[in-house]
């Protein structure tokens, strides 16, 4: 793979940019990388575990001379990150983003960047339930999809470059509109979330009623909620605060889905059951076969799963 860039800035250093730097590391994908988080902590772990050939101690440090900045906050913080850097960006730059929402992002962080610096926003559609610096690792966007989201007055070098970059990092790559985005987003991800946050509320609240019988007699329909509403709160807060429209109108479809299905349960309607259950079982399997998930019972976690002892590079 070629280096479409000589010098990558990660701005945040969570699960996607810790990630991005154990690919790139993989991948030789650039001459150095630098890295910056706001809590000394973090950089701190960052030095320990060798995340970064340089971890700096501001922003403006670790963007000077960095042909590729790569914001990797949570959407609400992007905007106020990327004031505090515009002025050391240098120009011919391109600044991206790996944000959840990205109309959001646009309206934020657009206006900051200065003239001669390129702003191309993308979305790696990967991750896991951890977040921080240690949880990243090299394969995490391997066979995944990356949505690069230029605006209609982007430079076509710039944007061909960053999506090299993502395939380099071993993504698929495709562009999409922003609003499109955001609404494939709220159906295949953002909504799952809240839906998964609310059944393990539920279950909590449950709980407290039955003296933990249900995280004794845990079955995996919870077990795997569970795990998606274990997500980091900073980030998923932020995304339905950003993606309020689009998580709205699917969640009103959804509830509209769920009255039908109650309906059915309550007149015993087996037919209707048993063709919804039907219809979305064919969906599980088109995943499948398009690579994005694998048949194995459990999802294959208990065997293959990085984080579970299989790929000590990360
Ligand atoms: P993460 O592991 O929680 O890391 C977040 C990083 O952002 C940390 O370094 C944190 O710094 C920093 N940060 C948090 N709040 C900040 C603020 N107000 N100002 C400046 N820096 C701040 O998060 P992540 O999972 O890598 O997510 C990063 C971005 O990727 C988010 O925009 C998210 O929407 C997107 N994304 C996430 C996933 C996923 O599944 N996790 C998938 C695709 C895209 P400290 O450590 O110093 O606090």
């Amino acid at each position: 793979m070629s280096q479409e860039y000589r010098r990558v800035a990660l701005i945040g250093l969570g699960l996607i940019a810790s990630s991005m730097f154990w690919s790139i590391r993989r991948g030789n994908l650039a001459e150095e990388v630098t890295g910056y988080a706001r809590s000394e902590a973090t950089r701190d772990t960052a030095r320990r575990i060798g995340l970064c050939d340089r971890v700096c101690d501001s922003a403006e440090e670790a963007v000077k001379d960095a042909d590729l900045v790569v914001l990797a906050v949570p959407v609400g913080a992007m905007g106020p990150v990327a004031e505090a850097i515009a002025p050391y960006l240098k120009p011919g730059a391109t600044v991206t983003d790996v944000g959840s929402v990205k109309r959001d992002v646009i309206q934020n962080v657009g206006p900051h960047i200065p003239e001669g610096v390129h702003f191309i926003p993308a979305h790696p559609l990967a991750g896991t339930e951890h977040s921080g610096p240690e949880s990243g690792f090299a394969t995490l966007f391997d066979n995944r999809w990356c949505l690069v989201v230029p605006s209609e007055g982007s430079d076509r070098d710039a944007v061909d470059r960053l999506r090299r970059f993502w395939e380099g990092i071993g993504a698929n790559v495709e562009e999409m509109d922003p609003d499109h985005h955001d609404l494939v987003l709220a159906v295949t991800s953002h909504t799952p979330h809240l839906i998964a946050y609310t059944m393990v509320g539920v279950a909590d609240d449950l709980r407290r009623v039955t003296d933990s019988e249900v995280i004794k007699y845990s079955a995996a329909g919870f077990r795997d909620f569970t795990r998606i509403a274990a997500s980091d709160p900073t980030m998923w807060r932020d995304v339905f605060l950003t993606n309020r429209d689009a998580t709205l109108e699917i969640l009103g479809r959804f509830t509209e889905e769920l009255f039908a299905l109650q309906r059915a349960i309550r007149t015993g309607d087996g037919d209707q059951l048993f063709d919804y259950f039907t219809r979305t079982r064919a969906i599980r399997r088109g995943i499948i076969e398009a690579g994005q998930d694998t048949d194995a019972p459990d999802f294959g976690r208990s065997v293959n799963h990085p984080r579970q002892g299989g790929d000590p590079s990360r």
